[in-house]
């Protein structure tokens, strides 16, 4: 499978790494649209939101609540936004679910 963020968690092709642990891999945005624009993914292929099921469950959970620890290690004391970006309409452009994390800036609502 020709995936990119696979490549990035197999090691292939390098990130600036943020987090790691057992399930789970942070690392930066390589174009970063705030001042802390962080990527939180499963190590495992999950292509988007639309494929999770019911045996996700805890993975999902999981990544919310690193999501909040990375966002707090960071010092987003004033907050952050959490994006999902799924499918075409949604914006996806990379197929390996990732959630989006920025902060640093003010967000706007709502989103373009
Ligand atoms: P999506 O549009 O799928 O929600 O988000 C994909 C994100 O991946 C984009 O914000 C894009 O900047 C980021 N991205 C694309 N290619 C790379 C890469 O090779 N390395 C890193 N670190 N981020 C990438
Ligand atoms: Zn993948």
């Amino acid at each position: 499978m020709d995936c990119l963020f696979c490549k990035i968690v197999a090691g292939e092709i390098p990130a600036k790494l943020v987090h790691q642990e057992e399930t789970l891999l942070a690392f930066a945005d390589i174009h970063p649209q705030a001042p802390t624009h962080v990527l939180v993914l499963p190590r495992r292929h999950l292509g988007s939101l639309a494929e999770a099921g019911k045996q996700d469950r805890e993975l999902l959970g999981r990544l919310l609540e690193a999501v909040a620890e990375i966002a707090s290690r960071l010092g987003l004391s004033g907050g952050y936004r959490t994006v999902i970006n799924t499918g075409a309409d949604g914006g996806q452009t990379v197929e390996h679910l990732h959630l989006h994390l920025l902060g640093g800036r003010p967000m706007h609502w709502p989103p373009g």
